[in-house]
Parts: structure tokens; C-alpha cells; sequence
């Protein structure tokens, strides 16, 4: 079998998004079930009870809500398999932010039925994908479960996307940033994706058109945000976050990016940051340590500085002396199995704590040069 060599484009069965679309979710889970189960917290739900039930109504589908905790933990989707079997339910639907997304992605394709995601903001680019990030109840990185198929629908309503705190929205596009950084690193190795053994041209052009969607309109749609307005430029900013980044990254494959995320989901001091905050902190390591050209790395500061992402790592609770939890993120970053061995070199921990450190000076250089603030020691709730 060693000669097989699989290029997999994986994607969702179907992707909706604009303005009001929630009120379509019922004629749009129609077609893949009679019973479906909404997962959405209570938060999410106060807000999107009405278009919900107002489109189900339409769909002659019965409504049936259950809650959502924090983080997908194994056992919240052990929890809501149950409920599909005793509810006896064909169609699931993860309403509301990623973990809510994930947990039902895995209970979904445990329990043997269809499932959808429905994001309510651009927060992170989890929804179309065919994997869930399963976490413990403290946010700590557990594994990744993988699916042998994509959800059947993505619904995404750009006016709850518009409403939405504007950090979920910076989070979301510091997420899909890192896609074409990742994207790349992996074209060139011919490593292997989320999905197959090696990407297909598809999944790296599609990485590629999301960072030059982010680039030319990602400014504009924070303004939109700070409006509660959906604009053009949100309306483009939503896709590249959502539809393009995670075909990018599943198809296109992860580096060390996501992989150094991963390794500071153990640190205490970024507990509270969002998925997309942290994964800055990644792609400018990764940056540094694949050598990118000065001009790129000093861009890449200055546009994330105007987004709102961190790339410093006081701004994740840090600061270079931190040798030891510096060291287990680098350890844990470069574990075995680590998206961030499709890099075209040899990465050890020692390298990745280098590169980490070496974010703190070139960011605050590169934001003195430009007038941009310095960065801010961030502190982890308690
Ligand atoms: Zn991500």
C-alpha cells in the first residue's frame, strides 16, 4: 500500500450565509431529518429562539433545545449522544460558538446520525471541518476526533455575526491568518492534511484566497462590527473565516501554527484567550522560525496590531524569562504527532522556545518603528 498516495479535498455537503439565514435553518435541516436536536447554551438561544422556531414553524419541525456547557469535553458529547438515542432524534445542530460546534460534530457521528453546524460568529474556522477538538473541563487540549465525512449544512447568519462581540470576530480572522502560513509550509512538504496523505492544489489556493480576503478587508469589517452593521466587507470576512479558512486548513493541512496553540492551551496564564488569539501567538513563532523574510514578519506585526490579535507574549500572559512554561508549551508543541512535523525542517523544542521568545523584541520593535502601542501584560481570570 505504500505507493497509494490519497490528495483529499474534504468540504461540507452545504454552506449557507447571510443576512437573517436563520430563519431558513428549519427549510434547511428539512431535508436531512423530521427530529432534529438544536445544542445551543442559553445565551446563544435568547437570541436566536424567535428565527429559529419562526423557520421550524414554516418547516413544520418540532423544536426540541438542549443546553451547552463550556468546552466539547468527552464526556458533554457522551451526554448529548444519549440524548439523540433517548429523543430518538436523525438530525443534530451545534448552535452558537465552536465548542458547542464540536461537541456535536462527535456526538453526531457517534450516534450515527447527520449533523450541522450553525455558527453564530466568525470565531474560528472549526464548523465545515470533518474534526472536533476535544478539550477537558479547564480548556486544556485533549485530542483531535476525526470524521469520515464533513457536516451536511453550515448556517451562518451575518447579522448575528454583525452583533457579536467584536473580539469573537478578531479571533476568527487571526484563526484563518494562520491558514495560509500553515497552508504553505505544508504545499511545500507534500505533508500530510487533516484528510489525506498529501494537499490538494484546491485546499492551498482556497488558504490562500482567505489571507488575501483578510488583508484587503479585515479592517473594514471590525468597523462594520462596531456598527451592528453587515457590510461587504464582513459579508467577505465571514466566508474567509468560515468556508475558507476550513477548507484551507483541513485540505490544505496545518504546520506549527496550530501546533504551538496547542502547546499553550496548557498554560495557565492564557486561559480565558480566545482559539484565534492564541493561534497568532503561533503563526508569528512560526514565522520566525521558518525565517520568513523581514518584510513579512514587520507586515505581519503592524496588520495584526490594527486587528486586535496579540503577538507578543506578554499579551498571552508571558514574558521571555518565563523559561519554564515557555519549555512546556515549546514540549508539548513539538510532541509527537504535532501538526508542526509538516514543517520542511527539523523542529525540536529548543527551537520552537527560541522562535517564542523572540516574538516579545520584534514585536515591540516593529510597533515602536510604526507608533503602534505596546503590548500589554495580559492576566488569566481567576
Ligand atoms: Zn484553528
Amino acid at each position: 500500500m505504500n505507493n497509494v498516495v490519497e490528495h483529499v479535498l474534504a468540504a461540507p455537503s452545504r454552506y449557507v450565509q447571510g443576512r437573517n439565514v436563520m430563519k431558513k435553518l428549519g427549510s434547511h435541516l428539512k431535508p436531512l431529518g423530521s427530529q432534529p436536536l438544536l445544542v445551543a447554551d442559553d445565551v446563544v438561544w435568547g437570541i436566536v429562539e424567535d428565527s429559529v422556531t419562526a423557520g421550524f414553524a414554516e418547516a413544520e419541525l418540532p423544536v426540541t433545545r438542549v443546553g451547552f456547557g463550556r468546552f466539547a469535553t468527552a464526556e458533554a458529547v457522551d451526554s448529548l449522544v444519549e440524548t439523540i438515542r433517548s429523543g430518538g432524534h436523525d438530525v443534530i445542530a451545534g448552535v452558537g460558538g465552536g465548542s458547542a460546534i464540536d461537541a456535536v460534530k462527535a456526538a453526531g457521528h457517534l450516534a450515527g446520525i447527520r449533523w450541522a453546524s450553525v455558527p453564530t460568529a466568525a470565531s474560528s474556522d472549526a464548523p465545515t471541518s470533518a474534526l472536533s477538538v476535544i478539550y477537558t473541563d479547564e480548556g486544556e487540549f485533549v485530542e483531535y476526533r476525526f470524521f469520515p465525512k464533513n457536516p451536511d449544512l453550515v448556517l451562518i447568519d451575518t447579522v448575528l455575526v454583525a452583533n457579536a462581540p467584536e473580539r469573537f470576530l478578531v479571533g476568527g480572522i487571526g484563526d484563518a491568518l494562520a491558514t495560509w502560513v500553515e497552508a504553505r509550509a505544508v504545499a511545500k512538504t507534500r505533508a500530510k492534511t487533516m484528510v489525506g496523505d498529501a494537499p490538494t492544489h484546491t485546499g492551498t489556493a482556497l488558504a490562500e484566497l482567505s489571507w488575501r480576503i483578510l488583508w484587503e478587508n479585515a479592517l473594514d469589517a471590525l468597523d462594520a462590527v462596531r456598527s451592528h452593521t453587515v457590510t461587504p466587507a464582513l459579508e467577505a470576512v465571514v466566508e474567509a473565516n468560515t468556508l475558507l479558512s476550513g477548507l484551507g486548513f483541513e485540505s490544505g493541512g496545518l504546520a506549527a501554527a496550530h501546533a504551538i496553540h496547542n502547546g499553550m492551551t496548557a498554560a495557565p496564564q492564557t486561559h480565558g484567550l480566545t482559539h484565534g488569539e492564541k493561534v497568532n501567538i503561533g503563526t508569528l513563532t512560526q514565522l520566525i522560525l521558518e525565517g520568513a523574510p523581514a518584510q513579512e514578519i514587520e507586515d505581519f506585526i503592524v496588520f495584526t496590531t490594527k486587528v486586535g490579535l496579540p503577538n507578543s507574549l506578554a499579551e498571552i500572559g508571558l514574558t521571555p524569562d518565563d523559561a519554564q512554561d515557555i519549555g512546556a508549551i515549546a514540549a508539548a508543541a513539538t510532541a509527537e504527532g504535532e501538526t508542526i512535523h509538516n514543517m520542511p525542517f527539523t523542529v525540536t523544542a529548543d527551537l520552537v522556545a527560541e522562535a517564542m521568545k523572540v516574538t516579545e523584541t520584534t514585536s515591540r520593535r516593529v510597533r515602536a518603528a510604526h507608533g503602534l502601542p505596546e503590548p500589554q501584560l495580559y492576566r488569566a481570570p481567576h
